[in-house]
This record gives C-alpha cells, sequence and structure tokens, in this order.
C-alpha cells in the first residue's frame, strides 16, 4: 500500500512529534466521516466532537499533508474577495451575515491553541503592503469597510511608519492588523488532530476515499475498508481530484511556492522585521512573507495554473525575495515547496450539501488558513440543524471556469497575467 510522506519542506523538517496513524483495514460505522485531514477536516471534527458526534476522518496521506501543512502560516483576515465585493454580488442581507463572520476564523484558531495547548509559534500581527497609490487607496477603503463589520484593531500606515515594521524600501505604506498573524501551519494541523483524538475522533493515514456511494446511508469506500456514516463531509479541497465530479467542474488546483532561508540570526532577523509580524503585499499575484521561530524567512509567491510542479522553485522565488529584501543576497536557500490551492472563479468559497447527507466546504482561493477554521463550525452548525450561517456560505453563486476543463488553466493564466500587468504598471 501507498505511503505517501510529507514534502521536504521546513514544516515537515521542524514537526512536533506525532503518534503512528494507521490505514483503515475493514469495516467502520461513524456519524459523521470526514474526507481530508487538512484546517477544513480537522477543524469540522473538532466542532462536531465538542457536540457530542462520533467522527472518524480519512486521510489519503497523513495529517496536514496537503496547503493545511505547507502554506505560509499566515493568518489573514476576511475571505479572498472583501464583503464590499461579496455585498455587489448577492445583496446587503447576505452580506451582512457573511461580513459578521469575516474575522472570526482567526478567533478560532486563537481558541484552539489556547484551550487544546497547541504548540505552533503563534504570533500577533499581519501586515498588507502597498507598493502603489491605487493600493493604498484600497487598504483605506478596506479599512472602513472592516471597521464597519466590527474590526478595530487596524492601522493604517505612511511610507515612513511601514518602513519601521518591515525593512523594504519598495512600499509606500500599508496596514496593520493585529488581530492578523502567523502560525507554524503544519504544527497546528497536528496539535488540531492531537485535539480531535483526545475527545474520541479517529484518524485514518494513507487512507484514500476511493469511492462515495450516495444514499441515504452513504459510505465512503476506501482501499482496504469502508466508512457507513449518517453524513460525510468532503474536505480534500485542491487534492480531491475527482472524487466529486460536480465539484471538480466549478474549482481549479493552483500550485503556489514557498522558499525557507537559513536561519538569519538575531539580529539580521530583528533588523528585517523588527516586530515580528508577517507581510503581504496588495499586488494580484501577491508575494508574502515572515520569520520563522528559528530566524529563518519564509517567503512565498506566485501561482501555478493548473497546479503543475514547477522544475526549480528557488529559481521563481528567490528573485522575488531578492528584490523586497536585496540585503539578503548571500543567504542560502535551505527548503523549497509547492502546494495547491483551490481557485473558484468568483475566489469565494464553495459550500454546499449534495442529497441530504453530504455536504463540503472547498476553493477559498489563497486565503484559507483562517476561513477553513471558521468553515468547520458552520459545517457542525449545519449538521445540528441550524443552517443558517451555512445557507449564507451555499448561497453564492459559482460557475465553471471558461473554457472548461481543457481550457481553464490558459484561459486563467492570460487574466492573471492581466492583473499583474496592471499592478505593474499601477493601473
Ligand atoms: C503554498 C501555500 C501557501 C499558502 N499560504 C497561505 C497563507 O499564508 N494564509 C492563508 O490564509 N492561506 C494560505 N494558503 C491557503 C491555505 O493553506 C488553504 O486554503 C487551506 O489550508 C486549505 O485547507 P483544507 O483543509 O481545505 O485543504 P488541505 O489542507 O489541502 O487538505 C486537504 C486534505 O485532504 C486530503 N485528501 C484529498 N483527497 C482525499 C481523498 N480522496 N481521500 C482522503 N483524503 C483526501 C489531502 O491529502 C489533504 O490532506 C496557502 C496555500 C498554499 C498551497
Amino acid at each position: 500500500m501507498a505511503n505517501t510522506p510529507y514534502p521536504q519542506s521546513y514544516y515537515a523538517a521542524s514537526a512536533n512529534p506525532v503518534p503512528p496513524r494507521p490505514a483503515l483495514q475493514g469495516e467502520v460505522e461513524t456519524d459523521v466521516c470526514i474526507i481530508g485531514a487538512g484546517y477544513t477536516g480537522l477543524s469540522s471534527a473538532l466542532f462536531l466532537l465538542e457536540n457530542g458526534f462520533k467522527v472518524s476522518i480519512v486521510e489519503a496521506a497523513k495529517v496536514g499533508f496537503g496547503a493545511s501543512g505547507r502554506n505560509g502560516g499566515q493568518i489573514v483576515n476576511s475571505y479572498s474577495r472583501d464583503i464590499d465585493v461579496i455585498e455587489r454580488t448577492v445583496g446587503p442581507k447576505q452580506a451582512q451575515l457573511l461580513g459578521q463572520m469575516a474575522f472570526e476564523g482567526g478567533r478560532i484558531i486563537r481558541e484552539r491553541v489556547a484551550k487544546y495547548n497547541i504548540q505552533c509559534d503563534l504570533k500577533d500581527g499581519g501586515v498588507f503592503a502597498a507598493l502603489t497609490s491605487k493600493q493604498m487607496g484600497h487598504l483605506e477603503s478596506q479599512k472602513r469597510l472592516w471597521e464597519r463589520f466590527g474590526h478595530n484593531q487596524l492601522e493604517l500606515m505612511d511610507q515612513k511608519r511601514i518602513r519601521e515594521v518591515v525593512a523594504c524600501d519598495s512600499y509606500i505604506g500599508g496596514m496593520l492588523d493585529m488581530s492578523g498573524g502567523h502560525i507554524h501551519p503544519l504544527n497546528l494541523a497536528l496539535g488540531e488532530a492531537a485535539a480531535v483524538e483526545s475527545l474520541g475522533g479517529i484518524i485514518y493515514e494513507q487512507t484514500p476515499a476511493v469511492r462515495i456511494e450516495r444514499g441515504a446511508n452513504p459510505v465512503v469506500h476506501t482501499p482496504q475498508g469502508k466508512v457507513r456514516a449518517k453524513f460525510i463531509i468532503v474536505a480534500g479541497n485542491a487534492y480531491l481530484g475527482n472524487l466529486v465530479p460536480e465539484l471538480a467542474a466549478k474549482s481549479m488546483p493552483c500550485g503556489t511556492q514557498v522558499i525557507t532561508t537559513e536561519p538569519l540570526g538575531e539580529e539580521l532577523a530583528r533588523t528585517l522585521l523588527p516586530q515580528d509580524y508577517c507581510v503581504e503585499d496588495c499586488n494580484y499575484l501577491l508575494d508574502y512573507y515572515r520569520l520563522t521561530r528559528d530566524k529563518r524567512l519564509i517567503f512565498g509567491g506566485g501561482v501555478v495554473y493548473g497546479a503543475r510542479d514547477p522544475a526549480n522553485i528557488e529559481a521563481i522565488i528567490r528573485p522575488k525575495m531578492l528584490k523586497a529584501f536585496p540585503q539578503l543576497k548571500n543567504v542560502k536557500i535551505d527548503y523549497a515547496w509547492t502546494g495547491n490551492f483551490l481557485l473558484t472563479l468568483s475566489r469565494l468559497p464553495q459550500v454546499g450539501r449534495i442529497g441530504d447527507n453530504i455536504y463540503y466546504s472547498q476553493g477559498c482561493s489563497g486565503h484559507g488558513v483562517t476561513y477553513t477554521h471558521l468553515a468547520g463550525k458552520v459545517l457542525a452548525e449545519a449538521l445540528r440543524g441550524q443552517a443558517e450561517r451555512f445557507d449564507a456560505f451555499a448561497g453564492l453563486p459559482h460557475y465553471p471556469f471558461p473554457g472548461g476543463q481543457m481550457l481553464r488553466v490558459p484561459f486563467s493564466a492570460i487574466g492573471a497575467w492581466y492583473y499583474s500587468l496592471r499592478d505593474r504598471l499601477g493601473f
């Protein structure tokens, strides 16, 4: 049987110890079978277990194998498309409900970390960095928008002020969000998995769901077993493949790449990011970076539509890092990896129900660390019969990519090229 390891990332190399989690052999019965042990699956499992459900998770590889164990670790509020876009798409009533939830994911992470004593290097403070006056104008309206929904931990920064928190001369200003921040993402997932198990949940690793038998009593089939459940939650996101064909049609896996430097030493690290905030710029294809506990710089950026693995990740990302921080030109890169996130055409999450008993949430299109934690809560509420918040997400419209499965990759790449050209030219 296949034994899929973690990619060779900094996170895998610095992961907290984990117990062995055997594959499923034979037949089991549970209330809820969750497919995928990333944040969506683990957060759902925790909320369900806390509410008395029996839960089993089947994970094709290992806990946090997907985006949840590979991401930039940035706690970013709201959604990949902001509440004003949602307002224009679905109207004020539904947008009001979604806006009220836009800052909840970060709170859930902090509650989880505190309640289950998860060791994941949680730090407060995230910066949005503007490269153009148009981007600065956008941050000013974003601050007004978020304040309208109750967020009061935001500070606009002019050029002088942002230089105090990031040693990069390219920025003309920015916005600091003290309820943003960063974590070691794989250790957060592993801590949540341990919490799931402490509440009696079972996680089967190296156990891909290969078929879902739909009907009144659904069954998840795996290579050497099956799980009979009252409900199924599909949480495989960009790694799901074609297990649920109606979901694959309206989303597209995309790759994004991350590099990690050798340890920089306290002094150099402090000159780059004196307060240890994480940073993302405001470009359409954005760069994001932060320090680790052992003072390396983790730097990510770029998107590969269709999720092909690039041959030389360092060659793609290092020049971006040096553009932001030329002072790192002699620093060695110790790790480079790629991971997949799931893009939807609207860049809003795809949430819903198939029949009465198969639920899903996927496609948060890049910013998913906070949203996936919220999604787990909202899915659990729906399974308990309180579906108002679930319905607000489920009502977001979704469309197939232009060009279908054949042409969605080149069409999206052309769209992204257009938007990054606009970023470069500042219009
Ligand atoms: C490189 C990278 C950097 C990112 N940086 C950030 C960031 O800094 N901040 C931010 O907010 N977001 C970031 N994101 C996005 C964020 O990581 C994701 O939105 C989020 O982790 C998605 O979580 P998930 O649980 O839905 O999916 P995943 O974490 O991908 O988990 C899905 C899991 O399902 C399993 N699975 C799939 N199919 C099956 C099957 N058939 N049977 C069983 N198991 C299955 C997979 O093995 C996987 O473990 C980044 C993403 C990437 C790839």
